[in-house]
């Protein structure tokens, strides 16, 4: 826990549960509360709002007269929010070490380099796209190069927008949903190549280079490289005629035998449209398959994990009652602690970039 009290270390659940509450009563409208769905219950069961990324940025952006913003999320997405609303707005992030794995795997110095390499390369235009899991230079960087910001709901349509505009895509920093999404537009794996920022020309081949329609950053998703396409076969034997559902962050060995993929708020969609009876595997994050499952139950959908282990984002979880209650009772207290502030040089180009890609649905 970076950031909190220590009196609130070994405060009971059921007694941070109701200051929590006590303190969002007391600050009424002043304060929303979003949380990403990857959120333990504890924690949701708070939230004004509750979506992924990419819905949450638009919610953030929406609320225009709330002064505080807790965003029960990850350091990028309070970033966001923070580029998409008004200097008056504070976005606080509970617990300041709620990073994000993949979103470490790309820094500024790294995409510039790689920039200085390809941009212009064998006479064509590249167009850089960040994932939502990017920091705020690295949006900055997009914003200023002509570049855009794409989330799990909305790559596809950014994607072909990117095409109207180059003949080449720098995609960072997730290899898994470049490659995805690169495979919705056709293209194939010989027109990709993953570039290794710890490698002389990222690890590539000039011609491979030269051939390449999409450059993939080499960056993963620790939870959802833990579904397997073996994980999928199982499934499919154990539960004949079960339905397959994936996140994009997954790789396309695992897409490719899922009956769909989709972000999280188009498999909750998916899910929750489908006609009683039906047994659904759900390769994304297990808080959000955990309380789907609760929820669809009684419908008589059957919906469980596709992993048989649990796969768990630990950076989400490191966003506890604790770190909640600590900051909304500061806020009660007329103070605001972890805010997350982008320099405003940044903000205003990862704004050009953010605001973008908020013109494509998800
Ligand atoms: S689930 Fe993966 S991509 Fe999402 S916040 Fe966690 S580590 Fe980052």
């Amino acid at each position: 826990m970076i950031g909190q009290k220590e009196e609130l270390r070994t405060t009971p659940l059921e007694e941070l549960e109701a200051r929590i509450a006590r303190a969002k009563r007391k600050l009424a409208s002043r304060v929303l509360i979003l949380g990403h769905h990857y959120q333990r219950d504890e924690i949701i069961r708070f939230a004004d709002y509750t979506g992924d990324s990419f819905k949450l940025a638009r919610d953030a952006a929406a609320e225009k007269e709330k002064p505080y913003i807790v965003f029960c999320g990850v350091h990028f997405m309070a970033e966001s929010a923070d580029i998409l609303t008004s200097d008056e707005q504070a976005v606080i992030l509970p617990d300041l070490g709620a990073g994000c794995s993949m979103a470490d795997m790309a820094d500024i110095d790294q995409v510039l380099d790689c920039w200085e390499e390809i941009a212009g390369r064998n006479g064509k235009r590249t167009i850089p796209v960040c994932y939502m899991n990017s920091s705020a230079a690295i949006k900055a960087f997009c914003g200023d190069h002509g570049g855009i910001v794409c989330t799990s709901s909305n790559a596809h349509s950014v994607f072909r927008w990117a095409f109207e505009r180059g003949e080449r895509i720098l995609f960072v920093p997730d290899e898994h949903l470049g490659r995805n999404t690169a495979h919705t537009l056709g293209i194939g794996d010989e027109e990709l190549v993953v570039w290794d920022p710890a490698k002389p020309l990222g690890g590539c081949e000039e011609a491979a280079l030269d051939r390449a329609r999409v450059l993939l950053w080499k960056g993963f998703c620790s939870v959802h490289m833990h579904f397997l396409p073996e994980h999928v076969d199982r499934m499919r034997e154990r539960f004949p005629g079960i339905r397959v559902i994936v996140h994009p962050e997954c790789t396309a060995k695992v897409v490719a035998k899922a009956d769909a993929m989709g972000s999280t708020e188009q498999i909750l969609r998916a899910v929750r449209e489908s006609a009683p009876g039906t047994c659904w595997a759900v390769g994304t994050e297990f808080h959000l398959v955990g309380r789907l499952a609760a929820e669809l139950a009684p419908r008589g959908v059957e919906v469980m994990t596709l992993s048989p282990f649990a796969c768990q984002c630990a950076t989400m979880y490191r966003i506890h009652p604790r770190s909640l209650c600590y900051v909304l009772e500061s806020l009660v207290e007329g103070c605001v602690v972890n805010r997350i502030v982008v320099p405003a040089e940044i903000a205003r180009s990862a704004r050009v970039a953010l605001d973008r890609m908020l013109e494509h649905k998800g």
